[in-house]
């Protein structure tokens, strides 16, 4: 009896490993029961579901598309780190100007010469 309640116990962590990695938590709980072993082994060589794991920070709201790269960037950001263009930070608890849920995004040179304003700034690159 005692060690059922262990193996139920334990099964929790190839689950856990498993859904870090984008997996179904409960499928691999009971993947854990049976084959605990087995299930571990295969939760700590089973390689990350990028495409679940980013549809889980979207659904979160923990992430968002930029619209220039199609990358997922934090909410927050008000660059995108794969294309380097401006975003509009969206946080959770500022009011939306706008009711499109469509964020609006500016061209990261207009962005940053409208921040410095006033300050001598040198010209910016040419794009490509
Ligand atoms: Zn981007």
């Amino acid at each position: 009896m005692e060690a059922l309640v262990l193996l139920l116990i334990i099964a929790v962590i190839p689950a856990a490993i498993a859904s870090n990695k984008g997996r179904n938590f409960f499928a691999w709980y009971v993947y854990g029961i049976l084959l605990w072993i087995v299930a571990l082994i295969h939760a700590l060589v089973l390689k990350p579901d990028m495409r679940a794991m980013d549809e889980r920070r979207l659904a979160t709201g923990e992430m968002r598309k930029c619209p220039h790269c199609a990358e997922l960037v934090k909410q927050e950001a008000t660059v995108c780190r794969y294309c380097q263009r401006s975003l509009t930070p969206l946080l959770p608890s500022a009011p939306r100007p706008d009711p499109d849920p469509a964020p609006t995004f500016l061209d990261s040179r207009a962005v940053k010469r409208r921040e410095q304003k006033g300050r001598e700034i040198p010209p910016a690159p040419p794009l490509e």
